[in-house]
């Protein structure tokens, strides 16, 4: 019985990234742990080329699949190690042959720059660092010439993201981690997604990349095996050893999310948690967003700060009080940073308005 390790106060985690996990994902992973599918075997202590296993990469995969409305027929799903970060370097390795067009919208898609120069011609067609990412570069133009263009959906540490995506012809590539399947999107229009599992759609160690077969097809050929899209895609994923236990993580979240009704489900509450945060930002003396551009604001990552600093503390005990962990903005912006992921339910979010209610009348 697992009883004993069960949580014993209720902690509302707004944390970024890894962020909360829904509790009934953590208590069957916590299971799998000792016990995987009656095996009397350990899911950590089994080869992934067992039948047991074979099924949780079957699974996780199709739900990618599902999730975006899309099919096997177009697309590829696969699950590696090595971050988001890797990505920035793979997308490049692959699919960078004359020149790159990217979009900067805050660290993540610098980075995603950075390495993407190392590469090759790149070309930053718009850019939001003029007022320090707080908003989304809109009506720019990108030539039918590059290879893919590279936009970043949602901009973890500003609290920026796109509401509508660029209509572009040439693929078009996204950084989908910190808000994949929390609103209803055309994933058709994307050439290639991937995403960081650790922000929104399972623990920290796996990332999915999804790519369409067309775009594969335009890839670059006598790579390095392992950085090459096209080993892990043949191989069902499991040229290597993957990481097996992320992706158990990764399969049974995104199993709770079909259970709670989907992404357009999940995205309506995630619509209401955000609109009471903003609403309460906006209405509270005490308070200020940092995001300029209003219809830029996130529903993921909420940034905002207290219009007199030297408060700080006396609002971090308040939270503190109320059980809230994960608020402390990123180290580059300072404030706070409230990350509304799937798995936060409404209930903390109004903990949350509580506590800064609270605080509004005992310093205003
Ligand atoms: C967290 C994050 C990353 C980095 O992910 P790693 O898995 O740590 O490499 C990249 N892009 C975005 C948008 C992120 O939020």
């Amino acid at each position: 019985m697992l009883s004993n390790v069960s949580k014993k106060v209720k902690v509302h985690n707004f944390s970024a990234g890894p962020g909360i996990l829904p509790e009934e994902v953590l208590q069957e992973a916590a299971e799998a742990c000792i016990n995987f599918d009656n095996l009397n075997l350990s899911l950590l202590e089994i080869s992934h080329r067992s039948k047991n296993y074979e099924k949780v990469m079957e699974e996780a995969r199709q739900l990618v699949l599902d999730h975006f409305e899309v099919s096997a027929d177009e697309y590829d799903v696969i699950y590696l190690g090595g971050g988001a970060s890797l990505q920035f370097a793979m997308v490049p390795y692959n699919f960078l042959k004359n020149k790159a067009a990217y979009v900067n919208t805050g660290v993540w898609a610098s980075k995603a720059i950075k390495e993407a120069k190392l590469l090759g011609n790149v070309d930053v067609v718009a850019s939001s660092e003029d007022k320090k990412f707080g908003y989304i570069p809109k009506n720019f133009q990108v030539g039918n010439d590059y290879d893919y263009l590279h936009i970043t959906s949602n901009n973890t540490i500003y609290g920026t993201q796109y509401k509508t995506f660029p209509k572009v012809n040439v693929p078009l590539v996204c950084d989908m981690s910190s808000d994949i399947f929390s609103r209803k999107i055309d994933a058709k229009q994307f050439s290639l997604i991937y995403a960081g599992a650790q922000k929104n759609m399972g623990p920290a160690g796996a990332t999915m990349i999804m790519i369409r077969k067309d775009f594969l097809e335009k890839s670059k050929t006598g790579l390095l095996t392992m950085l090459d899209y096209k080993t892990h895609i043949k191989a069902g994923s499991m040229f290597n050893t993957p990481p097996v236990f992320p992706v158990y993580v990764v399969m049974l979240t995104l199993r709770w999310l079909k259970k709670m009704g989907g992404v357009s489900a999940i995205e309506k509450i995630n619509e209401e948690k955000a609109r009471l945060l903003y609403a309460e930002i906006d209405r509270n003396s005490m308070f200020e967003g940092t995001v300029i551009a209003k219809e830029d604001r996130s529903n993921m990552n909420v940034c905002f700060r207290l219009k007199n600093e030297a408060l700080e503390s006396e609002f971090d005990k308040l939270w503190k009080e109320a059980n809230i962990s994960g608020i402390r903005g990123h180290r580059d912006v300072g404030g706070y940073r409230a990350s509304l992921y799937n798995a936060l339910p409404i209930e903390s979010v109004k903990v949350l308005v509580e506590v800064m209610q609270e605080f509004e009348r005992k310093f205003a």
